[in-house]
């Protein structure tokens, strides 16, 4: 079975919606290429009705198609309900010889008695079974149940959706609350992702495009626009479905699955135009119906199905721009500044696809794995506190400064000239010759090692334009969160190896899993915690689900074949879990090289200091870890307790600290004397202000967003290690944070007319040899 054949396959899958007539033919076909793919005379799909703990059979190839919808098992009944409730998959040669085998008269199965389940689970969910039947003769094999894992994951998300669909129960109806902004000018943020943007807002709020929509006055249409309108949406969706998978192919599985879901779900569809048979103008149809969905998947208890509400309020848009013929109605991100309460990692990647100018969140607090992605897609973004921002009329013209923070609502016409002069300056130092070298030195001549932090697979193209001598740290959660399912270890593996490959040799630094605290994955709700960043988190999670780091491993080691392999383990705070997890790693090394299967028999196994505890440690781990990298942005918030997402103690997170900057003097110290290498992997690797310090202490090794190198590198260049050196000391003396900011200030205006100095010797040198 050529796995990476069917990876491919059902990538394509959303692709095919727009030749599904509904939601029933559409899982038609995908037990027809499912059972095509595997070989199989049956392949049938049984989703999961919670209330009544029933499972349901929705579409089967192979057995008798009256069978749909009438064949109905208990949890636990059968080999199909037994797969599911134990959430293991079942595999039988002779299934009615199995005492759990449940005899279905009628559906003429009796033929194909070698059988397969495999439960369909999307985090702690239960969505269905997927099931296999062949001849007695032809048994399964467990290459056979590995693909089928890796099929069930990829439906999970899209079953899930096509089920809350199927049984959906319309009733209520919501009314949007009205607010003003008048008078709002100027609002400073925090930035989250740096850049500029400029144009028209477009409100991205529950209820607020559906609010806009219904106030208007649409001009007459007919049932037959609202047809064209639907062919020509799900049109438009298919195109940016696959222009996000062919640009993020490691993020963007299947995110506009609930949209292109309910143009083919015929209650959807149906009342609609039951609305317009009598007599109703086809936008004001479509709000109608489109309000009752959005209320009910607003109150669903399940966090990934509440998320889908904005889908639905997308959808609505775009179908009534298509039927009415008005742009205006899509509510289209292109080219706009969107100004949003809420934003999920998906919202982020449909706002890269459409183009947007830039990103507002609005009281939202940004998660950390927010922040990073929205780096990662190149979207301006700020976060601010002012709630007005969320009901100036949509097409206010915004200038969002996404350097400093700053959010100009309405701005005067001599602010947009000085905003276009800043930019266009911006965008010619960008442009100008950087005269990079491929390796960094210090002024005298000390070699500093800089390496890039990547957190999708786009930050690559940056990796390779930038003198980087490999990956510092690869982020693997940005797969995890936005992906609706937990990756199998043959999806993780397609994507390492990708990025391996992209290294060409130099070092690639892969952490294992590091979710938990503010990096939540929707469809692990898991229970709720009050301190979820000193809770189940990171290591802790992955220690306590041992298959899931074992298939992340597992796909790390096969990708680093041939390669400089290096795994680093995130939030360790005590000897045993490290070790514990070098085991484990050891485990997956054993079995790989019995199984016989390609893979690194040699990574370096490292770890990640974020947690105080490690650090009066260090010297007994550095017998055991073969590198350390400081995640200087937990570090901080651990060592003076301080969350590093709440707005209200931002002032009190401090990485100037005195007590951060002994911590990394005594971590580099300890790393030196055992001769482990030490890096530094959190955003004071990229911040000009801090690098002569961490130099001065030992470190010689920085990792950081791709985006920063050219920049680190020429800091670097004027930077003396003796100065450094001195300086580090002076730091290292003082007890108060204010005098090390002024030292750090101090020195960083004079390293960067330092730095401008040898900018203008390099061209001044440039322009006598041109001349
Ligand atoms: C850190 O904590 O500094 C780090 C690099 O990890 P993350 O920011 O992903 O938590
Ligand atoms: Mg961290």
């Amino acid at each position: 079975m050529d796995h990476m054949k069917l990876l491919c396959d059902f990538g394509e899958l959303s692709w095919s919606f727009n030749d599904s007539a509904s939601i029933e033919a559409f899982l038609q076909k995908i037990v027809a290429m499912v059972a095509d793919h595997m070989n199989a005379a049956v392949c049938s799909i049984y989703l999961y009705n919670e209330n009544r703990r029933q499972l349901i059979l929705r579409a089967t190839k192979g057995l008798k198609l009256e069978a749909i919808d009438r064949v109905k098992l208990e949890l636990g009944e059968g080999l199909t309900g037994l797969a599911l409730k134990e959430l293991r998959p079942v595999c039988e040669q002779r299934a009615s010889e199995h005492p759990g085998f449940k005899a279905i008269p009628g559906i003429d199965e009796e033929k194909y008695d070698s059988f397969m389940a495999v439960p369909i689970v999307r985090g702690l969910s239960r969505i269905g079974v997927l099931t296999l039947q062949r001849e007695t003769r032809r048994p399964f094999d467990e290459n056979d149940v590995m693909a089928m894992r890796v099929i069930a994951t990829q439906l999970a998300n899209i079953l899930e959706i096509a089920k809350l669909l199927m049984t959906l129960d319309v009733r209520q109806s919501v009314e949007a609350a009205a607010g003003e902004a008048e008078g709002l000018k100027f609002i400073k943020g925090k930035v989250a992702s740096t850049g500029f943007g400029y144009g028209p807002a477009t409100i991205l709020d529950r209820d607020g495009a559906l609010k806009y929509l219904s106030q208007k006055k649409h001009s007459m249409c007919t049932l037959e626009d609202f047809r064209n309108g639907l062919n020509e949406t799900a049109r438009q969706l298919t195109a940016l479905q696959r222009r996000v998978e062919e640009r993020l192919s490691d993020a963007a599985s299947l995110i506009f699955t609930s949209h292109l879901l309910m143009l083919k779900d015929r209650t959807f569809v149906g009342a609609i135009e039951e609305l317009i048979e009598d007599g109703l103008n086809p936008p004001e149809a479509i709000i109608q119906v489109a309000t009752k969905y959005i209320s009910i998947f607003s109150g669903s208890s399940n966090p990934y199905i509440r998320e889908k509400s904005l889908d639905v309020e997308d959808l609505v848009a775009r179908l009534i721009g298509n039927v009415t013929g008005d742009p205006e109605d899509a509510f289209t991100c292109r080219g706009r500044i969107v100004v949003a309460r809420e934003l999920f990692p998906s919202d982020l990647l449909t706002l890269s696809s459409e183009m947007a100018q830039g990103a507002i969140l609005v009281s939202g607090g940004a998660t950390s794995h927010l922040a990073f992605l929205a780096r990662s897609l190149s979207i301006p973004m700020v976060i601010v506190e002012d709630r007005r921002l969320l009901n100036i009329p949509r097409k206010t013209p915004i200038i969002l400064d996404a350097e400093l923070g700053n959010v100009y609502v309405n701005p005067l016409r001599d602010i947009i000239e000085k905003f276009q002069r800043r930019n266009e300056a911006r965008q010619a130092m960008a442009q100008r010759p950087r005269n990079l070298k491929p390796e960094t030195y210090t002024r005298d001549g000390t070699l500093i090692s800089l390496l890039a932090n990547i957190n999708l697979l786009t930050d690559l193209d940056v990796a390779k334009e930038a003198p980087c001598q490999g990956i510092g740290l690869y982020r693997t959660e940005f797969p995890f969160i936005i992906r609706a399912n937990f990756p199998e270890e043959e999806e993780q593996y397609v994507v390492y190896r990708k990025l391996v490959e992209g290294m060409a040799g130099k070092v690639v630094t892969f952490r294992t899993l590091d979710i938990g605290g503010d990096k939540v994955l929707s469809y692990f709700p898991g229970a709720h915690e009050n301190n979820p960043f000193l809770g189940m988190r990171s290591i802790r999670f992955t220690l306590r689900r041992k298959d899931l780091f074992v298939a992340q491993i597992r796909a790390m080691l096969r990708a680093g074949a041939g390669a400089n392999l290096k795994i680093m383990f995130p939030m360790i705070s005590s000897i045993e879990e490290f070790k514990t997890a070098r085991e484990i790693v050891a485990e997956c090394l054993s079995s790989l090289r019995s199984e016989g299967i390609d893979h690194n028999p040699r990574p370096g196994v490292g770890m990640m200091i974020e947690v105080p505890s490690v650090l009066d440690l260090l010297d007994d781990f550095a017998a055991e870890a073969d590198f350390f990298s400081l995640g200087t942005n937990d570090l901080v918030q651990y060592l003076l307790a301080v969350d590093r997402t709440n707005e209200k103690v931002a002032d009190l997170y401090t990485p100037h600290h005195p007590a951060v900057m002994r911590a990394i003097h005594k971590a580099a110290g300890a790393a030196i004397k055992a001769g482990k290498e030490i890096s530094i992997c959190g955003d004071m690797a990229q911040n000009e202000r801090y690098i002569a310090f961490l130099i001065g202490a030992g470190i010689r090794v920085l990792s950081m967003d791709p985006a920063y190198i050219p920049e680190m590198q020429n800091v670097i260049s004027s930077i003396d290690l003796t100065m450094a050196q001195k300086m580090s000391q002076e730091i290292l003396s003082m007890n108060r944070a204010a005098d090390i900011a002024a030292v750090l200030d101090r020195e960083s205006a004079e390293a960067r007319e330092r730095s401008m100095r040898v900018e203008a010797a390099v061209s001044a040198g440039r322009v006598r040899r041109e001349s």
